[in-house]
């Protein structure tokens, strides 16, 4: 959450931009779901960011603000905020245990002088000792000074164990939110995000290694028509059916990912185009030999198409250039017809 949004829900404004927030909602025939809420909340609370700018075109598109939109937003504008809360609460719990086991090590630590010193005085106490009476009170000391210590190394080391579980279970905790914020929730592919660094860092390793690099860009066809007509319910499921497919061909060192509504991505380091057109064209034909039933209704949904893209990484070529070119073959498979892969490197010889 924004700093000036987290401010304003905590001043005198906060009801008045709450209601607003639930008029404008149903202004726009969105659900009050709290998803909703909490991004209806950074749109009006910052109209002009990114998010705001992205909801606005989504209505003015008459896009469908279906839950898989709220996630795909959420998982784009709203991950930081929410993993800053997540390193926050875990940087308290941290600092709770740090400093309880400094106080454990101090408290060892001035025991240790105090039987040191406790020692000392039963040492020079040895020499000046006359009778066995003596002796005896200078044994039984020690030896109730002992025990104290072993008490309280026994009460440090316990407080070592808890720590170190505490710390690996929030280390833990942090790997799976660090896994969340880089998720896609309906399809569990990743994210665009998680893609963006993917790409950045095959790229980089591409040409380190002087290995080719192949980016993919796979879009269904028609998915529009099919949400119209079967309800957005069904059109997650065709997303997570096309996601299913694609996930199962996308085996380390391959990425996969849901781009965008309907768009998804896909790197193939050290591949040739050969293989990246077979493994392709392995994923259009299985995703077209299904033909879907509606799981309220079981009406025949038919089968799903998808169109793709691909381009070959050029010498010193990442990110928005090797994008556009996979898009541009994207969109010559579906001028030729759609249910097709095309190369970007057949688009330059026809040119
Ligand atoms: P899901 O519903 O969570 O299903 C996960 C996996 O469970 C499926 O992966 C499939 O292996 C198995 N499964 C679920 N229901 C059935 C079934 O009725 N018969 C059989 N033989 N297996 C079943 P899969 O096939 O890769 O599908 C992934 C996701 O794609 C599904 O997740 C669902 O969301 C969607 N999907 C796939 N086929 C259909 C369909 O015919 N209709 C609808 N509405 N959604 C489908």
């Amino acid at each position: 959450m924004t700093a000036s949004v987290e401010t304003t829900l905590r001043g005198p404004e906060a009801y008045s931009l709450s209601r607003r927030v639930i008029d404008e909602m149903e202004a726009s025939g969105v659900w009050p779901t709290p998803l909703n809420f909490e991004l209806w909340l950074h749109y009006l609370g910052d109209p002009e960011g990114p998010l705001g700018r992205e909801i606005r075109r989504i209505l003015a598109a008459d896009e469908p603000f279906t839950e898989a939109t709220a996630d795909m937003l959420a998982a784009e504008y709203l991950p930081r905020g929410r993993l800053t809360e997540e390193i926050r609460d875990a940087g308290r719990v941290l600092d709770r245990e740090l400093s309880s086991v400094a106080d454990a090590i101090s408290k060892a630590h001035r025991s240790q002088a105090a039987y040191g010193h406790t020692l000392d005085k039963a040492a020079s106490s040895l020499d000046t000792a006359g009778d066995g009476e003596a002796l005896q009170t200078i044994v039984t000391g020690l030896s109730s000074a002992t025990r104290k210590v072993q008490r309280e190394n026994e009460t440090l080391e316990k407080k070592l164990d808890a720590s170190t579980r505490e710390v690996a279970r929030l280390r833990e905790h942090l790997e799976q939110v660090r896994r969340d914020a880089m998720t896609d929730a309906l399809t569990n592919l990743a994210n665009r995000k998680a893609f963006d660094e993917h790409l950045a860092a095959c790229c980089e390793a591409a040409e380190t290694k002087s290995e080719p690099l192949t980016l993919a860009v796979i879009d269904i066809d028609h998915f529009k028509r099919f949400n119209d007509t079967w309800g957005h319910q069904t059109g997650d499921q065709v997303l997570r059916y096309v996601a299913s497919v694609i996930g199962r061909s996308a085996r380390a060192p391959r990425v996969a990912a849901r781009y965008g509504g309907e768009e998804f991505a896909m790197i193939f380091p050290g591949e040739t185009p050969a293989q990246v057109a077979t493994a392709l064209e392995a994923i259009r034909k299985e995703i077209a030999s299904r033909s879907l039933r509606r799981r309220s209704t079981n009406d025949d949904l038919g089968a799903v198409t998808i169109s793709a893209g691909f381009a070959v990484q050029k010498p010193d070529e990442c990110g928005s250039t090797l994008l556009e070119r996979a898009d541009a073959a994207l969109y010559a498979s579906k001028r030729a017809g759609r249910n097709r892969v095309t190369s970007a490197a057949d688009l330059d010889q026809a040119a």
